[in-house]
C-alpha cells in the first residue's frame, strides 16, 4: 500500500518537474538557426576559407612560398612587365588555416574570410580556382556564392584604439626598506703596544778600546 502511494507521488512530482523545465524554455530565445537560410555570424577573428581578391594580387609568390603545406598554386607567363598570372588556386584539402599567407601579403589581397561551409562530395572540388569561377563545379567561388546568397562577408576590421598618454606624474614614493646598518668595526685593543726594551747599559771595561 505504501509503495502504491510512493509510486503515485513520484510520477506526479517528475511530471511537474518536467513541465517546469518546458515552461521555462518557452520564454527563452531559440538558439538554433534555420540553416542554410539563416547563417551564423562569426566572431571577428574567425578564420574561414582563405579568399584572394585577384584585382589586388600582383602574383609576387610570397604567399605560396610561405605556405607551410604548399597548398597555394600560382602559375605565371612571361617576364618583367609582360609577366601575367594564369592561375591562382588554393587546395583546401591541405590548408591548415594558419594565416601565414594573409599576414604576409604586401597588397592585402589575400584574406581570411568568414565563409565556413564548403561541404563537398568530391575532394577535387576543394581545389579552389580564383582566376576562373566557371571552373568551379560546386558553389565554392565567391562570385557563385554571392549570387546564391551564400557568401559570408568578413566583418570590417576594427581600428585599434589610441593608447592613453603615459602618466607623467612622479610615482609616489614608496617606503623603502631601511638600509642595513654597517657592520660594527671589530673592537680595537686599547692597550698601546709596549715600546721595545732599551739596550742594556755597557758595564765597566766592556766595549772599551784597549
Ligand atoms: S602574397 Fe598577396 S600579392 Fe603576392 S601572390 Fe600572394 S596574394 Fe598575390
Ligand atoms: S592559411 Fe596557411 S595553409 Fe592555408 S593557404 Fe594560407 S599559408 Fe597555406
Amino acid at each position: 500500500m505504501v509503495q502504491y502511494f510512493a509510486d503515485i507521488y513520484q510520477a506526479v512530482s517528475s511530471a511537474i518537474q518536467g513541465m517546469g523545465i518546458t515552461i521555462k524554455h518557452i520564454y527563452r530565445k531559440p538558439v538554433t538557426l534555420q540553416f542554410p537560410d539563416e547563417r551564423q555570424v562569426m566572431p571577428d577573428r574567425f578564420r574561414g576559407f582563405v579568399h584572394n581578391d585577384m584585382t589586388k594580387c600582383d602574383s609576387c609568390n610570397i604567399c605560396a612560398k610561405l605556405c607551410p603545406v604548399d597548398c597555394i598554386y600560382i602559375e605565371t607567363e612571361g617576364k618583367g612587365k609582360e609577366r601575367m598570372m594564369t592561375r591562382y588556386a588554393i587546395d583546401y584539402n591541405k590548408c591548415i588555416w594558419c594565416s601565414l599567407c594573409t599576414e604576409n601579403c604586401h597588397t592585402g589581397s589575400i584574406t581570411m574570410s568568414h565563409d565556413y561551409d564548403h561541404s563537398v562530395y568530391d575532394r577535387r572540388s576543394l581545389v579552389y580556382e580564383f582566376m576562373d569561377p566557371n571552373e568551379q563545379k560546386i558553389p565554392c567561388h565567391r562570385a557563385t556564392r554571392t549570387e546564391m546568397d551564400w557568401w559570408v562577408e568578413p566583418k570590417a576590421e576594427k581600428k585599434p584604439k589610441p593608447k592613453p598618454a603615459a602618466d607623467t606624474k612622479p610615482a609616489t614614493e614608496t617606503p623603502t626598506e631601511a638600509a642595513p646598518a654597517p657592520e660594527a668595526a671589530p673592537p680595537v685593543d686599547e692597550k698601546k703596544p709596549e715600546p721595545p726594551a732599551a739596550d742594556p747599559e755597557p758595564t765597566d771595561g766592556e766595549g772599551e778600546d784597549k
